[in-house]
């Protein structure tokens, strides 16, 4: 049977575009559908436009430095709607370079929300038309997920609408202890938002090394965030004042925004699953093998939508490795291990390769070299910030299973560490690396006491 497309895409974020592209460049005849703008998450409302706002929040400590240094200049002041408007042209320009790059690969870009009939056939909404391809791919990505049963949630934003407040808050209460919530709430303090961060756990960013998330909750509350921990919501109630946040401590606290950082969910409703086949997990997202495909012969899932580990360079991975297999008769799939993955917190935490607790618990004894010292570059402004480095070692073959970092420039540092830590680095090999002085760099590679101190160790 002759289809109208070799592959339809339905998706055009980091994962769809990419695996559109190099089908196209194979010569394939490829169709993308986008119901939003093209870019998807990560450079509409997700890590592009999030790091601009991490860049105009640190301008806050970079002028306090600045005096340590001999600078002054007068109050400094935040124009939130001259930024928002700055970042929005250059999200635009981006999203338009992503399509441009798909109609120079030759690929059909279609403004519609597709909607699966079969396996073989997508219904594109408001178009009046469906198309046929012999295979599809999934890539839809994820969507904010948020408790619906709690009381007065509707008064509460997710990190889509943070991106567009209308102005900047006074007051802000972030529920969530993970990646969104910590580094919104960096943000929004630097921007000189009073704000409270309120998560259930004991301590933030749960499945981080131990000694990485007692060191980030102190240097965030260092940076002015107000951390509560062991709380959740009961309630928000709309008074004439704010927004009160009843927590199950007791305590309630008023803000003007209160902004739910609580996950994120395969976006998989609507898109006519059962009719072409195509079975979710227990999890709720779409069911793959390791090579991509779903439960339907013809069809294929990458990115947040499949939930395997929701980073933009992983679904960016899994696309290339879907090409390579379908379209280069290479079957390839993706190695999940050993991806460094940073949180842009303030300070940022940077990370590669196992938490001690981990190792401990699937490869054995290990050997852990910690060192926290102040940041050279703090030296005249008094503040009482620290940079944490830590390194676990396999204690059997001297492999070093994982780098963690707390500290400015740590995202940057680890994605280099984590070359040699995906190669397969002993530590004897890294300390023979001479240090580069004066850096913050350096220290990882001249960490040659043993931590002992059993308050260091990770929790077993
Ligand atoms: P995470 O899964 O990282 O964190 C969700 C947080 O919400 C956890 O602290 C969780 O607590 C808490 N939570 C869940 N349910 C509830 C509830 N009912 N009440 C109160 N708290 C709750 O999700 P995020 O939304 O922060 O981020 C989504 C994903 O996006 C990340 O996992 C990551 O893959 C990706 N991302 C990556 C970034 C990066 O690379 N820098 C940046 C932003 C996002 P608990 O821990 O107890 O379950």
């Amino acid at each position: 049977m002759a289809y109208d497309y070799d592959l339809f895409v339905i998706g055009a974020g980091s994962g769809g575009v990419r695996a559109a592209r190099l089908a196209a460049l194979e010569g394939k005849r490829v169709a993308v559908a986008e119901e939003h703008r093209v870019g998807g998450t990560c450079v509409i409302r997700g890590c592009v436009p999030k790091k601009f706002m991490v860049y105009a929040s640190e301008f806050a400590h970079t002028f306090e430095t600045a005096q340590g240094y001999g600078w002054s200049f007068g109050e400094p002041s935040f124009n939130w709607k001259g930024f928002i408007t700055a970042k929005d042209v250059e999200i635009a320009r981006l999203s338009g370079l992503y399509a441009a790059n798909l109609a120079k690969a030759g690929a059909d870009l279609i403004h519609a929300r597709a909607v699966l009939k079969d396996a073989h056939t997508v219904e594109l909404l408001g178009k009046d038309r469906t198309v046929t391809a012999e295979r599809i791919l999934i890539a839809t990505g994820g969507r904010p997920w948020v408790p619906e049963e709690l009381p007065g949630i509707e008064h509460a934003i997710t990190s889509e609408e943070a991106f567009h407040l209308p102005e900047l808050p006074k007051r802000m209460l972030i529920a969530g202890g993970g990646y969104i919530a910590v580094e919104f709430a960096g943000i929004f303090a630097g921007l000189g938002v009073d704000t409270t961060l309120v998560y259930r756990g004991p301590n933030i960013l749960r499945g981080f090394d131990d000694d990485v998330r007692a060191h980030l909750a102190g240097e965030i509350e260092k940076h002015g965030v107000r951390v509560v921990l062991g709380a959740q919501h009961t309630s928000i109630d709309k008074t004439a004042s704010g927004l009160v946040n009843r927590l199950d401590n007791g305590i309630d606290l008023e803000t003007d925004v209160v902004m739910f950082a609580t996950g994120r969910k395969p976006y998989v409703g609507g898109l006519g699953l059962e009719a072409a086949g195509v079975e979710l997990n227990e999890r709720g997202a779409i069911r793959v093998d390791e090579y991509s495909r779903t439960t339907a012969d013809n069809i294929w899932a990458i990115g947040d939508v499949t939930d395997r580990v929701n980073l933009t360079p992983v679904a960016i991975r899994e696309a290339v490795a879907f090409v390579e297999t379908v379209y280069r008769n290479r079957p390839t799939h993706f190695a999940y291990d050993h991806i460094p993955t940073a949180v842009f917190s303030q300070p940022p935490v940077g990370t590669v390769g196992l938490s001690e607790a981990e190792a401990r618990k699937t490869v054995g004894p290990v050997d852990v070299y910690v060192t926290r010292f102040r940041p050279m570059k703090t030296a005249f402004t008094g503040a009482e910030e620290r940079t944490l480095m830590k390194i676990v070692v396999d204690q059997k073959t001297d492999r070093i299973l994982g780098v963690h970092i707390v500290g400015p420039d740590g995202p940057e540092m680890i994605q280099l560490a984590a070359i040699a830590v995906k190669m397969g680095v002993t530590k004897a090999q890294w300390d023979e690396t001479c240090a580069l002085h004066p850096t913050a760099a350096e220290e990882l590679v001249t960490m040659k006491v043993k931590q002992e101190a059993p308050e260091l160790r990770a929790a077993e």
